[in-house]
Protein backbone atom coordinates (compact mmCIF):
# COMPACT_ATOMS: atom_id res chain seq x y z
CA UNK A 1 0.00 0.00 0.00
CA UNK A 2 2.11 3.15 -1.17
CA UNK A 3 0.62 6.74 -0.48
CA UNK A 4 -1.16 7.72 -3.64
CA UNK A 5 -1.67 11.77 -2.90
CA UNK A 6 1.01 14.09 -4.12
CA UNK A 7 3.22 15.74 -1.54
CA UNK A 8 1.96 18.71 0.44
CA UNK A 9 -1.46 17.77 -0.76
CA UNK A 10 -4.34 17.40 1.67
CA UNK A 11 -6.08 14.07 1.04
CA UNK A 12 -9.65 12.48 2.94
CA UNK A 13 -9.16 8.84 4.24
CA UNK A 14 -11.78 6.85 3.60
CA UNK A 15 -14.15 7.53 6.77
CA UNK A 16 -13.92 11.37 5.45
CA UNK A 17 -11.15 12.63 7.82
CA UNK A 18 -9.47 15.22 5.96
CA UNK A 19 -5.31 14.72 6.55
CA UNK A 20 -3.16 17.57 5.65
CA UNK A 21 0.50 17.49 5.11
CA UNK A 22 2.16 20.62 6.98
CA UNK A 23 5.19 18.95 6.98
CA UNK A 24 7.09 21.96 5.11
CA UNK A 25 8.46 24.53 6.93
CA UNK A 26 6.43 26.91 5.60
CA UNK A 27 3.72 25.86 7.74
CA UNK A 28 5.81 26.89 10.62
CA UNK A 29 6.40 30.47 11.87
CA UNK A 30 8.22 31.66 14.92
CA UNK A 31 5.64 34.08 15.93
CA UNK A 32 2.07 32.94 17.57
CA UNK A 33 -0.81 33.75 16.58
CA UNK A 34 -4.62 33.33 16.83
CA UNK A 35 -5.66 30.51 15.03
CA UNK A 36 -8.49 31.10 12.26
CA UNK A 37 -10.66 28.55 13.68
CA UNK A 38 -10.65 28.37 17.59
CA UNK A 39 -8.46 31.57 18.58
CA UNK A 40 -6.30 30.46 20.62
CA UNK A 41 -2.37 30.96 19.81
CA UNK A 42 -0.32 28.77 17.24
CA UNK A 43 2.68 28.92 15.80
CA UNK A 44 1.29 26.96 12.77
CA UNK A 45 0.11 28.43 9.21
CA UNK A 46 -2.19 27.34 6.72
CA UNK A 47 -1.43 26.76 2.97
CA UNK A 48 -2.77 30.69 2.31
CA UNK A 49 -0.21 32.09 5.42
CA UNK A 50 -3.42 32.00 7.86
CA UNK A 51 -2.39 31.14 11.49
CA UNK A 52 -4.65 27.34 12.37
CA UNK A 53 -4.24 24.66 13.94
CA UNK A 54 -3.76 21.50 11.78
CA UNK A 55 -6.38 19.45 14.05
CA UNK A 56 -8.94 22.56 13.52
CA UNK A 57 -7.96 23.16 9.44
CA UNK A 58 -8.88 19.22 9.21
CA UNK A 59 -12.09 19.67 11.09
CA UNK A 60 -13.45 22.40 9.55
CA UNK A 61 -12.03 21.26 5.62
CA UNK A 62 -8.86 24.26 5.56
CA UNK A 63 -5.88 23.94 3.50
ZN1 LIG B 1 -7.37 26.08 16.49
Amino acid sequence: MSRQHKAHEPYDLPDGTRVLDWSDSSHYCPTSGPCRYCGNGTILRDSAGRASHKVCAEKNGGV
